[in-house]
């Protein structure tokens, strides 16, 4: 089999889909890899590592696509992409299949397209979870991103010239992004609070020596919540979350949200009257600034500073930030995917499996999202 690997084209993306190290590996395999001109510059990667791994570096991208058995790719296909692979190639990707207006396009092309958001989270998927591993990182780098904005420091510091207070910092969303952000947060010293709907949070977070700040929830309400993924709430249960959430975001000195609801918009859970609250120089991160924000005030890609001196972070694709390590993970998620496919001889897709199944979402000249998901 041909494996390809191209640059990003998105200007913010800075990740690779494929390293060294795991271009080594699909070789050993049997197969061969086909890698774009510059495709890992901003992951630290040259060509001549891919060279030297065993890789054919190519200087034009349609010369990568057009013979590619299997595309390993960071963000969705463009139209130029879908146009130059070749008809009935395989694609695994994050493929954003929630509002992707291509997927046709790519059903027409006859690609195999496997979107890595859908993967199952289940322990067996653990190891190809890209979003669990590229959270992670988002959540590491969200906490160094507000010390860049936060004018002050983040321990408590006993010197001769008095004592400095530890900054309060407040997550909101306790999914992997949050609970690496709490973790980081308190190695740095800050003192830590963090919400969640999901009531399962609560012992992770005190487990990491954090405050749960908790809204009182009905039976109902806890019944609803009791999956890995967030339900969107009532609008009495909005209210009395809106209220406790208000009361402890205006003593906070930073601010990370990372509240996301897998297909539909990033809920709102800071008002703008709340910003506008909080004391000159703190600094609010929203990690879903991508899918809308979780902050009134938040403009996706842009650093927002409010009339009272508050920075709200819209920074999109922060583990493009740590782009070494985000794509050593990604790429070792995809390799491992990929090997529940790869055989000697070649490729074959068994839907007998469950994380094959569910993430699956061009086939055979039809989109199957929606059947399988
Ligand atoms: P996510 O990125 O989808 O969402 C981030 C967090 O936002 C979630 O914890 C969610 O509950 C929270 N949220 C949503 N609406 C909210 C609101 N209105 N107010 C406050 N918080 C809100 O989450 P994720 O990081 O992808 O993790 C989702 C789940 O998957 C977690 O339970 C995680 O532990 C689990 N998980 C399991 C595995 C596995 O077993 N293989 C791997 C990774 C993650």
């Amino acid at each position: 089999m041909l494996i390809a690997i191209v640059a990003e084209r998105t200007a913010s993306e800075t990740r690779v889909a494929a390293t060294p190290e795991t271009v080594r590996k699909i070789i050993a395999l049997g197969h061969q890899v086909v890698v774009e001109e510059g495709a890992g510059l901003r992951a630290a990667v040259s060509d001549k590592d891919y060279a030297d791994a065993g890789a054919t570096v190519l200087a034009s991208r349609a010369d990568v696509l057009a013979n590619a058995d299997i595309l390993l790719k960071i963000r969705p296909l463009d139209v130029h992409e879908i146009d130059e692979i070749r008809a009935g190639a395989a694609v695994i990707s994050l493929l954003n299949p929630y509002s992707n207006p291509l997927l046709p396009r790519m059903a027409e092309k006859n690609l195999s397209a496997f979107a890595m958001e859908l993967l199952p989270r289940t322990t067996r998927a653990q190891s190809m979870d890209i979003l669990s591993s590229q959270n992670n990182i988002a959540g590491y780098r969200a906490v160094l991103l507000a010390t860049q904005y936060y004018p002050r420091f983040m321990p408590m510091l006993m010197t001769a010239a008095g004592t400095v207070k530890p900054a309060r910092v407040l997550i909101l969303g306790v999914g992997v992004a949050g609970l690496q952000a709490i973790a980081t947060a308190k190695r740095l010293g800050a003192v830590v609070e963090a919400f969640d709907v999901r009531p399962a949070t609560k012992e992770q977070v005190e487990s990491l020596g954090a405050k749960f700040v908790e809204v009182p929830m009905t039976d109902e309400e806890k019944a609803a919540n009791d999956g890995v993924y967030a339900r969107e709430m009532s609008e009495d249960y909005r209210r009395r979350q809106s209220e406790l959430v208000d009361k402890h975001a205006r003593q906070a000195d930073i601010i990370i949200t990372t509240a996301l609801i897998p297909g539909k918009p990033a809920p709102r859970l800071i008002e703008a009257a709340t910003v506008e609250a909080m004391r000159s120089g703190s600094v609010i991160i929203d990690l879903a600034a991508e899918s809308g924000g979780n902050v009134a005030q938040t403009r996706p890609g842009e650093v927002v500073v409010t009339g009272n001196g508050v920075s709200v972070v819209g920074t999109l694709n922060l583990p493009g930030l740590i782009a070494a390590d985000a794509s050593n993970l990604f790429a070792r998620n995809l390799l491992t995917f990929l090997q529940l496919m790869l055989t000697k001889e070649g490729f074959s897709i068994n839907l007998d499996d469950d994380l094959l199944a569910a993430t699956l979402v061009t086939h055979e000249g039809a989109v199957r999202f929606g059947a399988s998901a």
